[in-house]
């Protein structure tokens, strides 16, 4: 049974999850705020091999970042909505699904806010919500159960 279904802004790109995110986040970072155009990002975290393309096939971008690896970002080439992403830099095989995307987003998960430095100075992340100013120890923050989904999809 698929935990999430989605789509991008015309319909021709769907998916479908069969779990729950590792993670959740929303990240303040500027190259998150440009490819939104929004405050932040909301990026579910799932291992590649858990989302499924039900229909049409994404388009990949590769953008430079701060790490020296790619940002690859996968979008519907009618619509050009945003669906997932995949850090080069990170050694495992997971992508970062827009949480937008979602068929119910108010299926999503609470999430932790990442890059509080450079986020709108209007915006205030609960007080109940972890919060970093940049990134965090993966050890730290991530529960037991997905850092062993985790360790399994290691590149
Ligand atoms: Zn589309
Ligand atoms: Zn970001």
């Amino acid at each position: 049974m698929s935990e999430y279904k989605g789509r991008c802004a015309c319909g021709a790109v769907s998916y479908e999850i069969d779990r729950t995110p590792l993670i959740v986040h929303a990240c303040h970072c500027s190259d998150c705020q440009r490819l939104t155009g929004s405050a932040f990002a909301i990026n579910l975290v799932f291992e590649a091999k858990a989302v499924t393309t039900t229909s049409g096939a994404p388009e990949s971008v590769k953008l430079d970042s701060p790490s020296g690896h790619p940002h690859e970002v996968f979008l519907c080439k009618a619509c050009s909505t945003n669906l997932w992403s995949k850090y080069h830099a990170v050694p495992y095989e997971i992508l970062y699904v827009r949480g937008g995307t979602l068929d119910d987003s108010s299926k999503m998960p609470r999430p932790v806010h990442i890059f509080t430095r450079s986020k709108q100075a209007w915006f205030k992340p609960p007080e109940s919500a972890r919060a970093f100013p940049g990134f965090y120890e993966v050890e730290d923050v991530w529960p037991a159960e997905s850092l062993e989904r985790l360790n399994e999809v290691a590149v």
